[in-house]
């Protein structure tokens, strides 16, 4: 935290977003923004108390009666003017997360790509939430069921999509009719401000979305909020695990979405070349820090891994690491210094347990920008299940290989692994690949992809410490989250008179 009159060389402070305009902190606590490629603070973001965090929910109830009747066509129409808005503005938004986050552009421009698919499949809201009819039940008996909408809902988010993970989130539950407060990350902020403009502009009406920006204190003030019917949480497992148990013990539903732990197995027969093509890109793309990173190779029999190890070396010493807005860079700095000290900390602790450390990246330097936070690309071999830097998430440019005997032993690591977010295999055998999507405990499996994220049409969720609740999250998933269930029974006869009946009624 900073001290806000210390501030002189920030360039801005950030306001929430309450009833549909920017409204100043007044907690007096304060965050600082870095640009994580100069290591400069550009923004200061204000942390809500209690009382701000239920300034929003007041709006957000205000804003549900008409919200939840308007019908789902019109709210529909509004995402479909997102949409647009999104394509218009993609840049900006791009531009802001490379600012504050430190991916590249390119990659930034991906992250709001695979957000607007959300959008996209929201539009199809008054198809998604048709219910179910069944006429004639019994005599002149007809049985309905339909969808409705939970409330005022809550969405907390972590710092490496600040623009995607919100975007799972907020189509889903304002299509569905229910009214919403985001707290996003205090890290890279300000993308939830201009999507909170451009949902404006798209004709959501005040109070349905707002943006309370906090650290633990706004978070829980929105656990113990009574008047929040249902949370989405994405972020790490010990805080995921937190929510879920808190905010299920105060009557809310959830869906808490925590770490991974991603493999990739290379069996034998695949073609290495391709297999390292797709390590590089998933492991060290956005410097390691999405929740669908292959963190780990499964080498099957030494001879996969000593080639696997052999084409990965040279390219991860020469990955072109550099800020995220210069042309040709594959890998930006990581999100904060803390951070960056915690993942060089990691892979002291992977050498000191014994694995090989075959490309170090922890004294690299970028000359252009000496203060960012930056960390060359890292490849361990001969990582064993014991050791720290396989049991844990590194989140960070990190590429563990684990050597095993058979596809059976591999498939055993995986199984027994904590985490089970995404996983992949690299086969060409079909039997084999078959087999893996059948008996592998991880809730995304890829056949020769390497980040199997599923589409907007699908759902999203692991398994494991790596979901907590029922629902995986966007698609067909999102549609039962934001929405309860209603089954109505009804008979229209004129003048019925049957006497009363004491057994239990039995209408077919
Ligand atoms: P984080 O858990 O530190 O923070 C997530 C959110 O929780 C933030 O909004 C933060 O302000 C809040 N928070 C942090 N500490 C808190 C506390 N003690 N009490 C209450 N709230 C708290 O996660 P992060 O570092 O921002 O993001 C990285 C993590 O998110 C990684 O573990 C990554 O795997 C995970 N992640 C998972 C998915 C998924 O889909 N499973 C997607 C993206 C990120």
């Amino acid at each position: 935290m900073s001290a806000p009159a210390e501030s002189n060389s920030v360039k801005e402070t950030l306001c929430h977003w309450i009833g549909g305009a920017r409204v100043a902190g007044d907690s007096d606590r304060y965050g600082d923004v870095f640009n994580p490629a100069t290591g400069a603070v550009q923004a200061r973001v204000p942390f809500a108390s209690a009382a701000e965090l239920d300034g929003a929910v007041q709006a957000a109830e205000q804003a549900f009666p008409a919200w939840a009747a308007m019908p789902a066509l019109r709210r529909a129409r509004c995402m479909f003017r997102l949409k647009g808005l999104l394509e218009a503005r993609m840049d900006d938004l791009a531009a802001i997360l490379t600012r504050e986050h430190g991916k590249v552009l390119d990659d930034a421009r991906g992250e709001v790509q695979r957000g607007l698919e959300v959008v996209e499949f929201a539009c199809a809201a008054p198809q998604l939430l048709k219910g179910e009819y069944s006429d004639q039940v019994g005599g002149g008996v007809d049985s309905y069921s339909l969808r409705q909408p939970l409330g005022v809902v809550a969405g907390i988010t972590p710092f490496n999509f600040p623009a995607m993970v919100p975007l799972w989130m907020i189509p889903m539950a304002l299509v569905c009719g229910n009214t919403f407060v985001l707290k996003p990350s205090e890290r890279d902020p300000s993308a939830s401000l201009l999507l909170a403009e451009l949902l404006a502009e798209a004709g959501v009406p005040d109070g349905v979305f707002n943006v309370v920006h906090g650290d633990r204190e706004a978070v829980d003030a929105i656990l113990a909020h009574p008047d929040i019917a249902a949370i989405s949480f994405v972020g790490s497992t010990p805080i995921a695990k937190k929510i879920a148990g808190t905010g299920v013990a105060n009557g809310k539903r959830v869906q808490a979405l925590g770490g991974a732990k991603n493999h990739l197995v290379v069996m034998p027969d695949a073609p290495i070349a391709a297999a390292a093509d797709a390590l590089m890109g998933s492991a060290f793309g956005a410097a390691g820090e999405r929740c669908m990173a292959i963190s780990v190779a499964v080498a099957v029999g030494d001879e996969v891994a000593d080639a696997l190890v052999a084409e990965l070396a040279p390219r991860v010493a020469s990955l072109k690491i550099g800020a995220g807005a210069r042309p040709g860079v594959e890998m930006g700095p990581l999100i904060t210094a803390e951070h960056r000290a915690k993942v060089a900390g990691y892979v002291d602790a992977g050498v000191a347990e014994g694995a090989e450390l075959v490309v170090d990246g922890r004294d690299y330097v970028n000359r252009d920008s000496p203060d960012g936070f930056f960390l060359g690309g890292c490849l361990f071999d001969r990582v064993t299940p014991e050791m720290t830097i396989y049991r844990e998430e590194i989140f960070g440019p990190v590429l563990c290989v684990v050597r095993a005997a058979s596809y059976a032993e591999a498939l055993e690591l995986v199984n027994t692994h904590v985490y089970g977010n995404g996983v992949s295999i690299f086969t060409r055998e079909g039997d084999v690949a078959r087999d893996f999507v059948h008996r592998v405990q991880a809730g995304m499996v890829g056949v020769n992809i390497p980040i199997p994220v599923p589409l907007a049409f699908h759902s999203f969720g692991g398994w494991k410490q790596s979901l907590f609740g029922d629902h995986h999250i966007y698609g067909p998933e999102g549609i039962r989250f934001y929405t309860r269930l209603k089954t109505v029974t009804q008979r229209w006869h004129e003048g019925i008179r049957e006497g009363a009946d004491f057994h239990f009624p039995q209408l077919g």
